[in-house]
């Protein structure tokens, strides 16, 4: 398997549902996605593609996006204020950098997703795992 054409990366846009947020990334085009089944994120359904932050543009909405945090208050929960659709976030796994939502990322530029499972109830012991 040739790993430099698998690790290249890509631009990817994705936004929320009206279309006032809006943002740019770079990932490959084969991304691992995060399904995390802690407490916000299985509400909203987020799948999560861990975006460094040198590799993340936000087009507009930045007046228009609200924030909401809980608990350690760590992670900044951006969505929204006029559709609600969280569609990226500051994660408290990784502050330097973004959490976007895949279900979030327009067609065309993802050709495959790998889907993997966070125990984000017990997240002090599976933080480990993800970090390691
Ligand atoms: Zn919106």
């Amino acid at each position: 398997m040739n790993t430099s054409t698998a690790d290249h990366k890509v631009v990817h846009y994705g936004g929320c549902h009206c279309g006032a947020v809006q943002f740019e990334f770079l990932a490959p085009p084969n991304i691992t996605v995060i399904d995390c089944n802690c407490s916000v994120c299985s509400m909203s359904g987020f799948l999560h593609l861990i975006v460094d932050a040198n590799d993340f543009s936000l087009l507009s909405g930045d007046k228009i996006l609200t924030s909401y945090t809980f608990n350690t208050q760590t992670a900044q929960h951006l969505f929204c204020s006029s559709c609600g659709i969280k569609s990226f976030y500051i994660p408290r796994s990784h502050p330097n950098a973004y959490s976007v939502n895949a279900r979030c990322v327009k067609r065309g530029s993802v050709t495959r997703m790998n889907i993997e499972a966070f125990d984000g109830v017990n997240w002090e012991e599976s933080i480990v795992g993800l970090r390691s």
